[in-house]
């Protein structure tokens, strides 16, 4: 099938071109992002490969479904960033990459969280300058904590039970669906007001829908517990940022791990590092020493980008023979932009 895969870098293209080796495919590689301005690039391609930052509105939609694109694959979970009521009346099925490795954005979560608590950024960048002093790294145990863990589907699961299970934590559960396994081992459902209150650490695992945007505003964090770390890999949007940078100032939050960013869209996966930087409110957020942020990393390992390729070469083939699409997205259920 022709393909033109969008907001290419290296590493993409070197996960799909492996898992295409039999040249099932016809994969055109395009740096842009796609948008409205963009799609006009996809005229002719049955196809079209996304990730989490292009912007497939009604508009690109509309552009696409006039160049005889008929599958919109997204190489990535989260499907917020696509029109699905514009795909379907356009007759366009869209299709993602499910599951592909828990383990990448879970571990990377924990990591987060080790490294917030501990100021291991700081601890690695002072001994780099022979400072060796230990003023200001003070941690608190995990053992013994309360972590409330937001959503508990295939990575809130994973996080849940390597904080439950490994370092012994009190872990609480707030999600729509209660794992019976996860219950097994005594982690407990609570509201999520209940969360809030009573957590010393919230780790953000369910998916941006109109029910979740801004889940931790001003209110949330009012009645979080002071001194309360936020751990968000997710979706940035389940964060009110002006919100978080309230409560940093005024000290209620004792500190924040964003792999995500509800802007990111304008920073993230580029080299900005000669630029000047317009987003004030993302550049307030780094001057906080209790603030870790990267690039939508968590994913990044080399057993996600080859379970996302070869998953996203499986839809195309299904696209292709007229088979059922067994990663299509169903329900209009998530918001259309983040
Ligand atoms: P999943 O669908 O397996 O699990 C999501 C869980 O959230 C489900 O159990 C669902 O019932 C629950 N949920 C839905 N609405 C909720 C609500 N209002 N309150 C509480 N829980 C709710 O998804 P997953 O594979 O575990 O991925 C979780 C999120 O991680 C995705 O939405 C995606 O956006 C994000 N993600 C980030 C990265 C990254 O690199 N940072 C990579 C992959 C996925």
């Amino acid at each position: 099938m022709r393909v033109a895969i969008f907001s290419t870098k290296p590493y993409d293209r070197a996960a799909l071109d492996a898992a295409n080796a039999h040249g099932l495919h016809s994969p055109t590689y395009f740096e842009p992002r796609l948008d409205a301005t963009t799609a006009s690039l996809a005229k002719g391609f049955a196809a079209v490969c996304v990730f989490v930052n292009d912007r497939v509105d009604a508009a690109a939609i509309r552009i696409l479904a006039d160049g005889g694109t008929r599958v919109i694959a997204l190489r990535c979970a989260g499907f917020n960033n696509v029109d699905l009521t514009a795909a379907e009346e356009r007759g366009i099925e869209v299709v993602r990459v499910p599951a592909y490795s828990p383990y990448a954005v879970a571990e990377f979560t924990i990591g987060l969280l080790l490294s917030l608590n501990r100021k291991i950024h700081h601890a690695y960048a002072r001994v780099r300058e022979d400072n060796f002093s230990l003023d200001g790294l003070l941690g608190h145990d995990m053992h013994g904590k309360t972590v409330g863990v937001v959503g508990t589907g295939r990575i809130g699961m994973l996080v849940a039970r390597a904080l439950k299970l490994g370092f012994g934590c009190d872990v609480l559960a707030c999600d729509v669906v209660e794992d019976a396994a996860l219950v097994d081992i005594g982690v407990r459902y609570v509201t999520m007001r209940a969360l809030v209150e009573a957590s010393d650490v919230i780790s953000l695992h369910c998916p941006l829908t109109r029910d979740t945007l801004h889940l931790i505003d001003t209110a949330a964090l009012a009645a979080s517990k002071p001194g309360m770390l936020l751990i968000n890999t997710s979706r940035g949007a389940l964060v009110d940022t002006p919100a978080l940078i309230t409560a940093l100032k005024s000290g209620q939050l004792g500190g924040v791990a964003l792999d995500v960013y509800e802007q990111e869209e304008a920073l993230f996966f580029e080299d900005l590092s000669l630029d000047v930087v317009q987003d004030d409110v993302f550049q307030r957020l780094l001057t906080f020493p209790n603030v870790l942020v990267t690039g939508h990393q968590a994913f990044f390992t080399a057993e996600a980008m080859a379970s996302i390729a070869q998953t996203t070469l499986n839809s195309l083939s299904e696209a292709d023979t007229g088979r059922a699409l067994s990663c299509r997205i169903a329900a209009p259920a998530q918001i259309t932009t983040e």
